[in-house]
């Protein structure tokens, strides 16, 4: 008898769900800044982002405004040179 794995189809959050961070483009240095929220792409796509809180930028120290157009999702795997 084989132990079949089930994964909970209405499950919310998975744990180990894989998540991006969600990073913008610093206007000063053009360097990826993270905004503080992290999501899987899906909901980031889903979310109406408008308007968020202004962040601290690490890179240039000024406070940066943004929005979904802004916004990066931080991919996982390592884009290939070029
Ligand atoms: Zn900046």
């Amino acid at each position: 008898m084989a132990d079949l794995y089930l994964q909970p189809a209405e499950h919310p959050i998975a744990i180990g769900e894989r998540v991006n961070r969600i990073m913008i483009k610093c206007q000063k240095t053009g360097k990826l800044v993270y905004t503080g929220f992290a999501m899987d792409a899906q909901t980031f796509e889903m979310l109406p982002i408008e308007d968020q809180d202004p962040i601290k930028c690490p890179a240039c120290g000024q406070i940066h405004r943004w929005k979904k157009r802004d916004a990066i999702l931080e991919r996982e795997s390592s884009a290939p040179p070029g």
